[in-house]
């Protein structure tokens, strides 16, 4: 019986040693194609937004059969606390056992959403973007622009990135710390039209509400990773970005319910719904063809669904109770 061996508790540190960005990759591809073949269980998340408008308290819950996953993201969104020299998203991801439903583990949910909101965006990027794509741009310099700049790294061959930041020295030290860890010579640009002019890969990782990315500043042939907003009074890109693409999301409920850029862009007159022509999951199936042709502009919209916490969160699991990781608390009969 699993509940012999105790809660497993895994803190941010045990998280990354037991969440290699590739392998959580992996988990995310089957994730995805689960989640979109009927075999994941994911309603739609409750937001709480909390007095004084700027900070959130979320719960995701999910069930997933491949990887096999179920239970609950419990995460805060408080954006300042950046200033405070603390993470932004806190919270806890907690993992059931599916067949006797016992609580698993518990583990640090800043960690596996900043790893695999960085896994999705490089699964989509390896389902939409153009073989030889090798030019990124990263919008962002906080968590989310760490991963997605390994998650990136690891399913096309770079041959330059840029990063634009709005706080000039945090883009900086970016370019210099990240650079030097990836090996990657990273350069700084003055403005995100600079960023992403010659980009065929881009990935909008910031905490702006109003839009920064313009579609006429996207070249033919590119890819977009739309990661920022969450919510449908945000949008990190404007009108043209939605309506020169073609368009794809993590999930079509989370998409309807969240994705500001697509509804600002319906309630210009400029898409309708159809211009969701699937999910990445429903790509990677075989059932919707994503890019068609080299000059495509492809937009995928990430909003961060459950199933991609419980995929996760099983990786973990395994790791650590195979190589001793994290802590085990008694908890049943003990
Ligand atoms: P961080 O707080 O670590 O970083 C936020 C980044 O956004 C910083 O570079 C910050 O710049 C920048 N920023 C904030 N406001 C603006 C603005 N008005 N214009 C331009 N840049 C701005 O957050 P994370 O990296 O963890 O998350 C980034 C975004 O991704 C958030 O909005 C978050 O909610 C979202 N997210 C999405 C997920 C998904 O599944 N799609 C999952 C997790 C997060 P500076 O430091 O200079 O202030």
């Amino acid at each position: 019986m699993k509940e012999d061996k105790g809660l497993l508790i895994v803190g941010s540190a045990d998280v990354r040693r037991a969440l290699s960005m590739s392998d959580c990759i992996g988990a995310v591809d089957t994730a995805m194609r689960a989640l979109s073949s009927g075999k994941a269980d994911v309603p739609l998340r409750t937001v709480m937004k909390l007095p004084g408008g700027r900070n959130f308290f979320g719960v995701m819950p999910g069930y997933l059969a491949e990887p096999q996953g179920l239970g609950t993201k419990i995460i805060t969104i408080f954006p300042d606390n950046a200033k405070l020299g603390l993470s932004s998203h806190v919270g806890l991801v907690l993992l059931f056992d599916s067949e006797i439903g016992f609580p698993l583990a518990v583990m640090d949910a800043g960690e596996v959403t900043a790893i695999r909101t960085a896994a999705a965006s490089a699964v989509a990027t390896r389902a939409l973007a153009r073989p030889d794509a090798a030019h990124l741009a990263i919008i962002g310099t906080g968590e989310q622009a760490v991963t997605h700049l390994e998650a990136i790294s690891l399913v096309r061959s770079l041959k330059s990135v840029r990063v634009w930041g709005r706080t000039p020295s945090k883009a900086a030290a970016f370019a210099q710390e990240h650079g030097s860890r990836l090996g990657l010579a990273i350069e700084v640009s003055g403005s995100v039209e600079a960023a992403v002019r010659s980009a065929d890969l881009i990935c909008t990782v910031t905490s702006s509400r109003e839009p920064i990315l313009n579609g006429a500043w996207l070249r033919k042939g590119a890819h977009v990773n739309l990661v920022g907003a969450s919510q449908k009074t945000a949008r990190e890109a404007d009108n043209d970005v939605v309506a020169v693409s073609r368009f794809f999301v993590d999930s079509r409920v989370s998409a309807r319910a969240e994705a500001g850029e697509l509804e600002h862009a319906i309630a210009a007159g400029l898409v309708s719904d159809s211009h969701v022509l699937g999910e990445i999951g429903e790509v990677l199936n075989g059932k919707v063809v994503g890019r068609t042709s080299d000059d495509d502009i492809t937009v995928y919209k990430s909003l961060g669904v459950a199933a991609q916490d419980m995929a996760a969160a099983r990786v973990i699991y395994d790791r650590a109770t195979r190589d001793g990781i994290g802590m085990r608390v008694p908890f049943y009969g003990h």
